[in-house]
């Protein structure tokens, strides 16, 4: 750990997940002086692979490689060795009713109706309105609690608070590769020499001089310009001041982005108690009891006796006010209302991840609140021509996603470069 008290560098960074990182590795290619600052005790953010619950790699942030085949991950996973499974919905997805699994027929209807959700959620937006999901969701449907339960996981929010139009500017594809030594692993791995400051997060970033001055508890660090990688949560509940305060503008297109709320849940058992191949995925939701919502499982990943049990949206913002125990009992519940209640006495592992209560993340992902999807490209322009932001929210057309995070952490350091002069 390296001692700040007062130096100077070129780019400093703040924040080391998957788009500080990705900074700091073009900086690092071109050669640059620079310090990328984490407020946590370890790099990576979101992108965080345990491998201590079920004794083998399971994510409790990004999983999944999005559009596949235009992801830069999927050559940084290859060129590094991580093996790709290739998931989507194949024989080893299931569908629970509450009561009993659906039949092929049944699960078929479900997933054309979710399909069906989506695309008009899709289609308002790419008409131009920017209105909330659920004013353009068809109703009644018999799956609506899992259309609304898979708009929740995807956006981080209930219909209610997605705006259609951020929606439709989201680039989507059927190909959603798992990382399966543990997306949070390769991030890492991929900046295994960049080297970062840890434990040390930046209170305020002064803007009033001819350097910038990033406040940290240990001391000054004093640069010429700055890629500012942390959550938009960060920002709007001033983790990370600014001196002179951002414009107003600006302030108001953090306050449009904010992060919802997705977390998973890790259970282990003392022997196999689903009976499912390795790596299924469950659904489960319960007819006609739509305000307990639905789940999503992936079951028995890499072989081992337990699930990543998936809440979002609201249930999942309630469930963590109450607490880690209150998310886990909820994710039993629901696996017992599936795989019968004798699993409950076999468990000998849990653990919730808890994103939307971390100061220094304060949520899953960002959404547009309805209505202020054109704010997203606000955040993309440098301020004071010397302090670059970059993160998920950045991420263009991939946004909300760890590769989309990568990519704005690149283009956010090309800038930086420039600004200073150097680069290529
Ligand atoms: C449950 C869940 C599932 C997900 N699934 C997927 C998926 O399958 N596929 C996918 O592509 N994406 C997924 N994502 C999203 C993905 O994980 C994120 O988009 C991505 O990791 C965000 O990277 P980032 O660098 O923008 O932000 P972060 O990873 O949040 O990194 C920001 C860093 O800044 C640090 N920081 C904050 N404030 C300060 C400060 N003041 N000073 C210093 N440091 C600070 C934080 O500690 C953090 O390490 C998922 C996310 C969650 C939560």
């Amino acid at each position: 750990m390296s001692v700040i008290v007062t130096c100077e560098t070129d780019v400093a960074v703040v924040g080391a997940g998957a788009a500080g990182l990705a900074a700091g590795l073009r900086l690092a290619a071109a050669g640059a002086a620079f310090e990328v600052i984490e407020a946590a005790d370890h790099a990576g953010g979101r992108a965080e692979t345990d491998t201590a619950t079920l004794g083998v790699p399971v994510d409790l942030g990004c999983h999944w490689l999005h559009d596949a085949r235009a992801n830069p991950f999927a050559e940084i996973a290859r060129r590094l060795g991580f093996a790709l499974g290739r998931g989507g919905r194949d024989r080893t997805r299931r569908l629970h009713l509450g009561t009993r699994f659906a039949t092929p027929a049944e699960a078929g209807a479900a997933w054309r109706e979710v399909d069906a959700a989506f695309a008009a959620v899709r289609a308002a937006g790419e008409a131009g309105r920017d209105v909330p999901a659920a004013a353009v969701l068809p109703q009644g449907g018999r799956f609506e609690t899992l259309a609304r339960h898979w708009l929740a996981f995807m956006s981080a929010s209930d219909p209610e608070g997605i705006s259609t139009r951020d929606y439709a500017l989201y680039r989507d594809s059927p190909d959603n590769w798992a990382v399966l030594g543990g997306f949070g692993a390769l991030v890492l791995a991929n900046a295994a020499h960049v080297p970062v400051t840890l434990s040390c997060p930046v209170t305020r970033i002064d803007r009033s001089g001819p350097r910038l001055a990033l406040e940290t508890a240990r001391g000054t660090l004093s640069c010429r310009a700055a890629v500012v990688a942390v959550p938009t949560a960060v920002i709007t509940r001033g983790r990370l001041g600014f001196f002179p305060a951002l414009p107003h503008d600006l302030q108001d297109a953090f306050a449009a982005l904010p992060l919802g709320v997705v977390e998973k849940v890790v259970l282990g058992f003392d022997r196999d108690v689903f009976g499912l191949p390795e790596r299924s995925f469950l659904d489960a939701f319960r007819e006609g009891a739509p305000e307990e919502g639905a789940v999503s499982a992936l079951i028995r990943p890499d072989g081992a006796d337990g699930a990543v049990v998936h809440v979002a949206g609201g249930i999942a913002a309630r469930l963590m006010e109450e607490g880690e125990a209150a998310m886990v009992q909820h994710a039993l519940d629901a696996m017992a209302a599936v795989f019968g209640t004798a699993l409950k006495s076999r468990v000998r592992a849990a653990r919730a991840s808890r994103w939307a209560k971390m100061d220094y993340v304060g949520g899953a992902y960002s959404g547009a609140l309805p209505g202020k999807a054109h704010l997203r490209a606000r955040l993309a322009e440098p301020l004071d021509g010397r302090i670059f932001f970059a993160g998920e929210a950045l991420g263009g057309p991939a946004f909300s996603t760890a590769h989309g995070a990568h990519l704005s952490g690149l283009r956010a350091a090309e800038a930086a470069l420039a600004s200073i002069g150097a680069g290529r």
